[in-house]
């Protein structure tokens, strides 16, 4: 998978080197290329935003630099296509543009699953202040597939938070950046229903025991155990996954609290 993000801060996504997704690169699994929107500006003060048209609070980021930035990624994603056969099926090879947006469809897993499974190069356009010029999504049409993404139902002071998460969930799903893939089976937000309650050693802390059926060797019982604890905790704390929760998902033995 290739990345490629434009920001005003680069340097706030540097963590991104660090621990798996750090040694998903070193691989060569992933590819992450950071770019500096303002090394697209030429003015002397490499000026990135100015005042809305229409007046109202907060600076729009301006179409030239933008423009620039994304047509030196295509530039560069054109000259690292693979050769085309003859026989080949016609698809779409442009990008993937993703736009972070408190205004964008929300991120969720299985769009994350969508993404490792169907996607090879990921551009992504954080903004900072009132968001981009629109015309700059508007001519990205034309060279990209356009992606209007939110994170959530609430507005950060820019979209690199965004795309730092949008990366850590798209990449723990490629075959092969996972320490252990088997901890992606019964994950939260995987099967429809929230993962149950994890414990280590010591068996007892501060007076609390780990609970009995998980020192009991019974791998059943263990796994009854623990499905019981996913329907118990995703009815307490998202009831909005129980009522999409497929009829066919429940096991006879489930207890539909
Ligand atoms: N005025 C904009 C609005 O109300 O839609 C919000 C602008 S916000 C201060 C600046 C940038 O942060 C956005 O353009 C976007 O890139 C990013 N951002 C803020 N909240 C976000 C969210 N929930 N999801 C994804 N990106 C977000």
């Amino acid at each position: 998978m290739r990345y490629d993000v434009v920001t005003i801060f680069p340097e706030y996504l540097e963590p991104l080197r660090l621990s798996l997704l750090g040694k998903a690169q070193e691989s060569g699994l992933v590819q992450l290329n950071l770019h500096n929107l303002r090394d697209f500006a030429f003015d002397r003060h490499k000026t990135v935003d100015d005042t809305p048209y229409g007046g109202g609070a907060g600076m729009v980021m301006k179409a030239e630099p933008w423009g620039l930035a994304l047509d030196s990624i295509l530039n560069s994603a054109l000259s690292n296509q693979p050769a085309v056969t003859a026989d080949a099926e016609p698809h779409d090879a442009r990008p993937l543009l993703i736009v972070p947006s408190p205004a964008g469809k929300v991120f969720n897993q299985a769009k994350a699953y969508e993404l490792a499974e169907q996607e090879h190069h990921i551009v992504f356009a954080p903004a900072r202040y009132e968001g981009i010029d629109e015309r700059v999504l508007n001519w990205a049409e034309d060279h990209f597939r356009v992606m209007p993404v939110s994170l959530g139902d609430y507005v950060l002071y820019g979209g690199e938070v965004a795309v730092m998460a949008m990366i850590e969930a798209v990449t723990r799903l490629i075959p092969g950046a996972m320490g252990n893939p088997e901890s992606l089976d019964e994950e939260s937000h995987t099967g429809g229903l929230l993962e149950y309650p994890v414990y280590t050693k010591p068996s007892v802390w501060r007076e609390r025991e780990v609970p009995a059926v998980l020192l009991s060797g019974n791998h059943a019982a263990i796994a009854r155990w623990r499905r019981d604890q996913q329907i118990e905790r995703t009815f307490a704390r998202r009831f909005d996954m129980i009522e999409t929760y497929p009829e066919d998902g429940w096991d006879k033995k489930d207890r539909k609290l």
